[in-house]
């Protein structure tokens, strides 16, 4: 690309190319001490009045020209809102506040608490108002302050969305034909502004610690794949650059399956799911079966531990899902993150290296085994002539070997995930005691990195991109290919189009994820043949660093 000024590099979560001016979202305005306490002199008040009258005008305008310039719902929704900022019940418990000596900003924010109050206790339809309100409280002060507007912009053309951070309560209503790519200073690829990019299907960059530096309306070019921000970027460049993402999207939109590499190769894309409604919604999709069901995600509020006849019931509406196809059941992953409060945790000062997944055993004999017993009748109950079910956070070979006996006493397949890397290290011992691997990339790079997978500060740490990580998967999948035995990955990773082509050239079988990624690595896939896979996989482990291999991959693995 030509005509580059500057790069601002983060975490791209969500691929594709947007290129439009950015557009930011201000803090909410702080007011002073000094505007709290003062008491504005008799004289003054009427000034005062007037000053606040101005404010809300201006307020009130700006949402009623952006509600004519929109359509639809966000018509409506802008229109009302203009109307909350000229209630005549907010605007007189404010003026009266003044005309008994408060500023113009204190008595913004009294009169809005005062009607937030109110709106709480009738409820219902008034108590959703209550966000709205509390905007129009803070567009207000801020403009009797001077400061910019806060909150985030309300774009009647196409912008690139940039924060801090963004809460729920931001994002609810953001329309992807105007805020066309999310970029933020922090969060991680697991946080709130990543969920919601997915699901409005824009590009999506995380974790840019210098995005400060990028002043409002400036044009910016977002690459969701390499997790960077470009500003001055020519613009017949970056609509050229849309244009063709554009393609690739419909691509993805029309995509059935089963994946196949440009030279024939099949390549089995699973869905991960927490329970039987996902299960059965993913069977609708183009998965070609389970890779991997988090059973734990079925128990996060149950006290008492479900008998066998529940768990089995459970564990048949994800079974009878895919008959006769391959589901991937995971035993319970409790701990760390994932309390499960049958489970009994004792509290622990570093519970990601405490006792969680297949641990859990020792301090609760009995319990992974009784959920085996259930596996084992759900299978019974649906027919399933060949279940697969894995431990997670294997460590060692006794671990392995207990688990997989077990598992062979109830006619189960067994196998084991790749979360910790001393798995990785003895591959072949391990792929010696069970019939499979599946790699679990978010633990993996936690644990190989030492790095919180939930931390947002160290979000370029937890990215599996990370050459190391890439290099313990490689030995698993060598394991693999030795043995003959399926080695597949379940983490995050597999849901990355170009990561998920170089698994395939470092050895990896099968690739599980989210039920709605599994187009978009279909595409990719099926866009580049093995060898390019391999030899992608070849020259990203010779880099020295995440984003040195994910530009290796995207110059290798993209026309
Ligand atoms: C993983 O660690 O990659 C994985 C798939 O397990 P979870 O995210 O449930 O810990
Ligand atoms: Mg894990």
């Amino acid at each position: 690309m030509e005509n580059i000024d500057q790069t601002v590099h983060g975490t791209g979560v969500v691929s594709g190319f947007a290129y439009a001016p950015a557009g930011w979202a201000r803090p909410r305005p702080v007011l002073p001490p000094r505007l709290q306490e003062r008491q504005v002199p008799e004289e003054q008040r009427e000034a005062e009045v007037e000053r606040f009258k101005g404010a809300t005008a201006v307020v009130a305008n700006r949402f009623t020209e952006r509600a004519s310039a929109a359509t639809g719902v966000a018509a409506e929704v802008l229109g009302a809102t203009a109307s909350l900022a000229k209630d005549r019940g907010w605007l007189r418990a404010a003026q009266k506040l003044i005309n008994q000596g408060s500023t113009a900003e204190a008595a913004t924010e009294a009169a809005t608490e005062q009607f937030v109050q109110m709106f709480q206790q009738v409820g219902g339809l008034m108590a959703e108002r209550v966000t709205d309100l509390r905007d129009i409280c803070d567009r207000t002060v801020a403009q009797l302050m001077g400061e910019p507007e806060p909150g985030v912009p309300q774009p009647t053309s196409p912008i690139v969305l940039m924060a801090d951070d963004l809460a729920p309560a931001d994002t609810a209503g953001l329309d992807p034909e105007f805020v066309r790519a999310l970029v933020t200073r922090l969060g991680g690829p697991t946080s709130h502004t990543a969920i919601i990019a997915r699901q409005l299907g824009i590009p999506c960059v995380v974790a840019v610690s210098e995005l400060g530096k990028i002043p409002e309306s400036t044009p910016v070019l977002v690459d969701g794949t390499l997790g960077t921000v470009t500003v001055g970027v020519a613009a017949e460049e970056g609509q050229r650059l849309v244009e063709s993402d554009a393609a690739r999207r419909e691509a993805i939109r029309t995509w059935r399956g089963p994946a196949h590499t440009s030279d024939g190769a099949e390549v089995d894309l699973l869905a991960n799911v927490q329970d039987g409604p996902a299960a059965v919604k993913a069977s609708q999709s183009q998965a070609g079966g389970i890779g991997l069901f988090r059973t734990e995600l079925c128990f996060l509020t149950a006290q008492t531990e479900p008998s066998l006849t529940e768990q089995a019931g459970i564990y048949a509406q994800v079974l009878g899902a895919f008959p006769g196809k391959k589901v991937v059941v995971r035993t319970l992953d409790a701990g760390s993150d994932k309390p499960v409060p049958f489970a009994n945790h004792d509290e622990e000062e570093n519970p990601a290296l405490g006792v969680r997944g297949i641990r859990l055993e020792k301090s609760n004999p009995g319990l992974i085994m009784r959920q085996l017993d259930a596996i084992a009748a759900a299978a019974e109950d649906v027919g399933s002539q060949t279940t697969w079910v894995m431990a997670p956070m294997v460590a060692t070979l006794d671990e392995a070997r207990d688990f997989a006996a077990a598992c062979r006493e109830r006619d189960l397949k067994p196998g084991i995930m790749v979360e910790v890397p001393a798995v990785a290290l003895l591959a072949d011992q391990f792929l010696a005691e069970v019939d499979f691997f599946s790699i679990g990339t978010n633990d993996l790079t936690q644990y190989t990195m030492a790095a919180d997978r939930m931390s947002s500060p160290l979000a370029t740490l937890t990215d599996p991109w990370q050459p190391a990580v890439l290099r313990l998967i490689q030995q698993a999948g060598q394991a693999g290919q030795r043995t003959g035995k399926p080695v597949g990955v379940c983490g995050e990773a597999a849901a990355d189009p170009l990561l998920a082509c170089v698994l395939l050239g470092l050895g990896v079988t099968s690739l599980s994820m989210a039920t709605t990624a599994i187009p978009a690595v279909g595409v990719q896939v099926g866009s580049v043949s093995m060898e390019q896979c391999r030899q992608a996989a070849e020259q990203v482990l010779a880099c020295g660093s995440a984003a040195e291999a994910k530009a290796k991959a995207a110059e290798l693995l993209t026309a």
